[in-house]
């Protein structure tokens, strides 16, 4: 063991080295781009109203004195955004990744093909003859007859047609814009066709498009939705080790939830629950068994981690698996709040074994990448969560952003009760969650989680947000426009550009290299250690490419004849 931790502590002083080297590099280097003024320069494209409101959503960060941000409101009409609906957050991002539930969207066949596995969610049965939805896209398709006479109907047919040709144990129904605007009610349907097929859990989501102020507003009605209909159903989990956990906000784009599952095998812990990356209807049911959740996407699953506190007393803390030293962290927690010797060492012993492949990759890529720059605008916590690979490469992420943050992804959970509770947040059901009569069993008492949180700083129930880690200097910008990104990337040449299909080929366009982190293009898993190695590998090949500088549209390669108009 003693050998294990030597190795470890090496690994260890070799990033912190690393990193206070940087930090020297990067003061220079972030004073002297004084975003601040960049931000106020950019606003001034707009009208002076809209630039004021632009502005709040353009800090310049400190994590001393975290400033406030403006988040989760509605985008400006005329600007071009980088947000989805509604729907997409509740179908798409939530329920889309599980694999036994049939997601139908009760609408038109584009809001279907939109959500459907664009984000690169992978499923594996675990037998053969196991179901596996997730390569259909279920949708009632709906015409202008059924806008004009109503599509209820329709969408029970195709309820009972998926019950024939299926047999599913579940079906869940979503709502998209023209559904919700000529009245269909999805849950009457979900009752009637419950009763005629009584072994199937069928159940609705009002998750229209224009109901919230991004995905988010989806988000939050699915986690209703899973709280209300599946989880708590099934007492009946098997446990293969001693302890369990849930992931919560893990939806294994490009094999991520799977990496991380080989890496509980090792260490020997269950993992009851993954919500949703390759989810099935009885993870979802048995969620409520487990010892302690895990929180990986704080805006897409906290409720449902809140609502596994309240009603059955699972303690949950924010975790993160993007990153070697994230990683390490986050198991060491784990064992840290099991406080069980035998799995702290086991956890020692995987790390110290990871942590050699680690290094070697490490060393490699950042001969190339550092020094390099990168910007990031993904999601809820991508944007933070992927600043800690840049940082084991040797980058500096100069700005970043959420795509649907809330104020307390940027700034911290502490800031929630002094969150404005505005018209589209009224559009969202609140439910309220209480202990379960039979089954709310707290697994530690207050005592125990106050002194793990003395001893070894874990943080229950709480998210310190995106802000507290990024360096002073730096931008934060919400709901970065498409205006705002054309602008920095002029002005500050990142060597990486982080965001998702609607910006990839203009970003590529301007001769800058571009990666998603919404579906990863065609690489992954990123998460773990495994992961980490393959994201030091990928960077390396994107941010020291030249091929996209060498690129010139053809009007740059041949000569032209200005002219301007004349007018009498
Ligand atoms: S905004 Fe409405 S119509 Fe468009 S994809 Fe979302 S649900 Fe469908």
């Amino acid at each position: 063991m003693k050998t294990h931790r030597k190795a470890l502590f090496n690994s260890e002083l070799c990033v912190m080295n690393y990193v206070l080297k940087k930090n020297v590099m990067a003061k220079t280097l972030i004073e002297d781009l004084d975003l601040g003024k960049f931000a106020e320069e950019i606003s001034k494209a707009y009208p002076s109203k809209i630039a004021k409101k632009r502005l709040k959503s353009m800090v310049v960060n400190d994590p001393d004195s975290i400033p406030q941000i403006q988040a989760n409101v509605r985008t400006i009409p005329g600007i071009i955004t980088q947000r989805g609906c509604t729907y997409a957050g509740c179908k798409g991002v939530v329920l889309g990744p599980t694999r036994d539930i049939i997601n139908i969207t009760h609408g038109p066949i584009g809001c279907g093909f939109y959500s459907w596995l664009t984000r690169r969610n992978q499923t594996r049965a675990d037998k053969p003859e196991m179901e596996n939805f997730i390569p259909y896209s279920f949708s009632t398709d709906i015409q202008d007859s059924n806008i004009v006479f109503g599509g209820e109907e329709k969408l029970k047919q195709a309820i009972r047609e998926a019950c024939q040709l299926f047999k599913p144990k579940g079906i869940a129904i979503f709502s998209t814009c023209p559904v919700g605007l000529i009245g269909d009610d999805v849950h009457r349907v979900a009752r009637q066709m419950k009763e005629e097929f009584p072994g199937v859990n069928i159940f609705g989501f009002s998750c229209e498009g224009y109901r919230g102020v991004s995905q988010s507003a989806g988000h939050h009605i699915a986690n209703n939705g899973l709280y209300k209909n599946l989880i708590g159903n099934n007492d009946n989990y098997v446990r293969k080790h001693k302890y369990a956990i849930n992931v919560l906000g893990e939806y294994n784009i490009g094999g991520d939830a799977f990496a991380i599952d080989t890496l509980f095998e090792k260490i020997g812990v269950d993992i009851v629950a993954t919500m949703s990356g390759n989810s099935t209807l009885e993870q979802f049911e048995t969620a409520h068994t487990a010892d302690f959740s895990l929180v990986m996407c704080h805006r897409s699953i906290n409720y449902v981690a809140e609502m596994l506190e309240t009603s059955f007393g699972i303690p949950w803390a924010k975790a993160n698996f993007i990153g070697a030293e994230a990683t390490a962290k986050t198991l060491r927690k784990v064992g840290q709040y099991f406080g069980d010797q035998k799995l702290i060492d086991r956890i020692e012993v995987v790390i110290a074994e990871e942590m050699v492949a680690v290094k070697t990759a490490i060393a490699q890529a950042r001969a190339k990448t550092e020094g390099k720059t990168a910007m990031l605008f993904v999601g809820g916590s991508r944007a933070h969560h992927y600043q800690e690979l840049f940082t084991e490469l040797g980058m500096e992420t100069l700005v970043a952003g959420y795509e649907f943050g809330h104020r307390d992804d940027y700034e911290g959970r502490r800031v929630i009760p002094s969150i404005k509770v505005d018209a589209d947040s009224r559009n969202i059901e609140e439910i309220t969650v209480y202990p379960d009569p039979t089954r709310f069993k707290p697994r530690k008492t207050e005592e125990e989680l106050a002194q793990l949180k003395e001893a070894f700083d874990i943080e229950f129930n709480d998210y310190k947000g995106i802000m507290k880690d990024m360096k002073k200097g730096t931008l934060v910008v919400d709901d970065l426009s498409h205006h705002e990104m054309e602008k920095l990337i002029l002005k500050y040449k990142p060597d990486v550009f982080c965001a998702g299909i609607k910006e990839k080929y203009v970003v590529q366009k301007m001769g800058i290299p571009m990666k998603q982190l919404h579906n990863y293009d065609n690489g992954g898993p990123y998460a773990a250690f495994e992961g980490a190695i393959n994201f030091y590998k990928d960077i390396e090949m994107i941010a020291c490419s030249t091929i996209f500088k060498q690129m010139k549209a053809p009007w740059e390669r041949e000569d032209v004849v200005e002219a301007e108009y004349v007018f009498n």
